[in-house]
């Protein structure tokens, strides 16, 4: 059954419900609630002066529309309720004018004005006008909550969910089934009923991501892979070509390498480290190594600006050693394109960098032996060409600048061999980091002043803060306007935010990268790879709603250069949480607080993304859920009891990791 099957979703409904990224009737199931309103209905009589409340009442004339202006209606009816005669508005419900019957029992949303006798309504509700808990979803333009309820409890009848748990295990936890709690979670009847439709679908979220790095930690663990024949030597004289002295963290990660590429097993590690602390130099030996013993290597970055500062950067360290590097991105043109897809498949190339594009039909290799992936999920769906279909059986490595706590690491990375770079290169100063109150914003306005002066750029991060996109754009723009005041309209200032093309988006950012514009101002995470570095300043407005990892992963945009860097978070609330940013510039550390400091904070950004984008669990706060589903969904390997399930065999199917 398809979307568009589902009763009341039309073509235009099904166009929205894809911009909230749900293409099928699962998705739309699993488009829970992100929070709850808990609706409690009170008699008028209890209802203090101007409070917001909610009463039953009964329509007794029915409503008249006035236009006010364009887009601008008031729309006003005579209820009663428990004997109180009541003059109703509403504005811009015009619409509504014809469900109001006389005699008709309504709910009232609003505010009661009692000396007027005037009540105010939010909204009104003509059925289900009981003490209940009304769920909450995130929406796009054109898309109400109550018609996504609706569209929600007719999916539900469709019967089109999948349960994911073995009966084993549904059975030993007593869990509802699937049906509840799609049922209870989407319209539950108490706060119950929420938790226990939560922790069974958690747990299921969980076991199924769990089982496939099991079940990838078994492929991986019996795969052979190439044996390099090479010699310490080497190793040596990579490591005497580099203009600097390898940290001993470094070190360790070039020795781990050595020894996956030159045994017969396959290489299948993550180097997890901080943005700057030299992973890349890391990886670059793998490549080295692989090279010198004949073999092709590729290297795919999320991004084309990513994969042109790695070419960039590579590109003359590696022809010391006579490697061949070619750059493969949408933006090279056709006949360029042909070349170098050519001297790939001949052998001419030794490494090739792109994006994605890498692993698309046209792109083949004479002898791929080694993958590296930056900053990228492993497991895509549906995408049945990977690169290591186009090797033989190629050495794969990730790089990860999302430092996490090393038992989180073995969990969530638990198919992978781990090499963790905590120590920084030498000489590399720390970002001082400030917390400040907002009626401090002065020191922080001199500081930026100070900056300017020396011809440094800015970052201000300004998170959004109402899910009302053209409120919070306002309020970026009275922050732009703020700005230019008090820099007397002397310095250029940028703005990025959400309603922006891409194409303008583009232009701001080369405007940044080139010093034209000085203080870049941003509603969103500045995207990962944007390196300037002559920007030594970053500023970030209600620092309380970040996370602490996220909040040291933005200022890691700064400190790319020898200069002193420096990071202003601002909030007038939370202030003990934030100083930990004061305190370290260590990665590991501060996630490590941000684990622990339970309450806020958010493990792995704002939104987590990739293989981590959970639709109802949360690593941190469901940690020994995912222990557990990492112990049963081991023993569910080792007892092969997926052997029989067709649920899970269609799972292995899917796993297709790129590499
Ligand atoms: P990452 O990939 O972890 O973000 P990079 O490998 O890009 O970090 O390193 C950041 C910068 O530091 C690069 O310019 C790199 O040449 C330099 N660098 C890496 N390792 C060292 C080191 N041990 N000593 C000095 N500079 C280093
Ligand atoms: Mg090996």
């Amino acid at each position: 059954m398809e979307l568009k099957d589902i009763k009341g979703i039309g073509e235009q409904a099904q166009r929205k419900l894809n911009s909230l990224n749900i293409y099928t009737v699962n998705d739309l199931l699993e488009h829970y609630p992100y929070r709850y309103n808990f609706i409690n209905i009170v008699n008028i009589h209890d209802v203090k002066d101007n409070e917001n409340c909610m009463i039953i009442a009964k329509v007794i004339e029915s409503g008249k529309v006035q236009y006010i202006k364009r887009n601008f209606n008031r729309l006003t009816f005579n209820a009663t309720s428990d004997n109180v005669i009541l003059n109703v508005t509403i504005f811009n419900r015009a619409f509504l004018k014809p469900n109001l019957k006389v005699g008709q029992d309504i709910l009232l949303i609003g505010k009661y004005d009692k000396l007027k006798n005037k009540f105010i309504a939010s909204d009104i509700k003509f059925n289900n006008l009981e003490n209940k808990i009304e769920s909450v979803y995130h929406l796009v333009d054109g898309l109400t909550n109550n018609s996504l309820i609706k569209m929600i409890d007719n999916a539900l009848k469709s019967n089109e969910y999948i349960d994911y748990i073995p009966k084993y295990y549904s059975d030993k936890y007593h869990f509802i089934d699937k049906l509840t709690a799609l049922k209870k979670i989407h319209n539950p009847g108490s706060i119950d009923d929420i938790k226990k439709a939560s922790v069974r679908l958690k747990y299921e979220e969980l076991f199924t991501f769990m089982f496939k790095i099991n079940y990838l930690k078994r492929l991986n663990s019996k795969a052979l892979g190439i044996k390099r024949n090479v010699t310490e030597l080497s190793k040596r004289e990579f490591i005497q070509a580099l203009p600097f002295e390898l940290t001993i963290d470094q070190l360790k990660g070039v020795d781990d390498i050595y020894n996956d590429l030159t045994n017969s097993c396959r290489m299948n590690r993550l180097i997890l480290g901080d943005v700057g602390s030299g992973k890349t130099i890391v990886a670059t030996f793998a490549i080295y190594l692989n090279s010198i013993c004949g073999y092709q290597s590729a290297l795919m970055a999320p991004t084309e600006v990513l994969a042109e500062q790695h070419y960039k950067n590579l590109k003359d360290l590696l022809a010391k050693f006579n490697i061949k590097v070619a750059l493969l991105t949408g933006s090279i043109k056709k006949s360029e394109k042909k070349n170098i897809l050519d001297d790939l498949e001949n052998g001419e190339i030794n490494l090739i960098i792109g994006t994605h594009a890498l692993i698309s039909d046209d792109v083949k290799f004479n002898n791929l032996g080694l993958v590296v992936t930056d900053e990228q999920h492993r497991f895509g769906v549906g995408q049945r060409n990977t690169l290591s279909d186009k090797g033989i059986t190629p050495d794969v490595l990730y790089l990860s600048a999302t430092p996490i706590p090393r038992t989180y690491a073995l969990t969530i990375y638990g198919d992978l061999d781990l090499s963790i770079i905590r120590t920084k290169p030498k000489g590399r100063k720390d970002i001082i980091t400030v917390v400040k109150k907002e009626s401090e914003i002065k020191d922080v306005l001199y500081k930026m002043l100070e900056e300017l002066k020396l011809n440094h750029q800015i970052y201000v991060v300004s998170p959004l803060i109402l899910d009302n996109e053209e409120l919070d754009l306002k309020s970026v723009l009275a922050l732009e306007e703020k700005l230019r005041l008090a820099f007397n309209n002397q310095v250029p200032i940028g703005v990025l935010h959400g309603k922006l093309k891409n194409k303008e988006k583009e232009e701001i950012m080369n405007k940044f990268k080139c010093g034209e514009i000085k203080i870049l101002i941003s509603t969103t995470v500045i995207e990962v790879g944007i390196d300037v570095p002559s920007s030594t300043m970053m500023v970030i407005y209600n620092a309380e709603r970040f996370g602490l990892a996220t909040l040291h992963q933005l200022r890691g945009r700064v400190g790319r250069n020898d200069v002193q860097s420096y990071c202003y978070l601002i909030s007038n609330k939370d202030i003990e949480r934030l100083k930990v940013l004061e305190e370290s510039n260590d990665g590991f550390y501060i996630s490590e607080k941000d684990f622990q400091m339970r309450g806020q904070g958010d493990l792995f950004g704002v939104k987590q993304s990739g293989d981590m984008s959970f639709k109802i669990a949360n690593l941190k706060d469901d940690y020994q859920i995912l222990l557990q589903t990492k112990e049963d969904s081991e023993e569910y390997i080792k007892n092969k009891g997926y052997e029989d399930s067709k649920i899970y065999q269609d799972i292995i199917e899917k796993i297709t990791f790129i590499n």
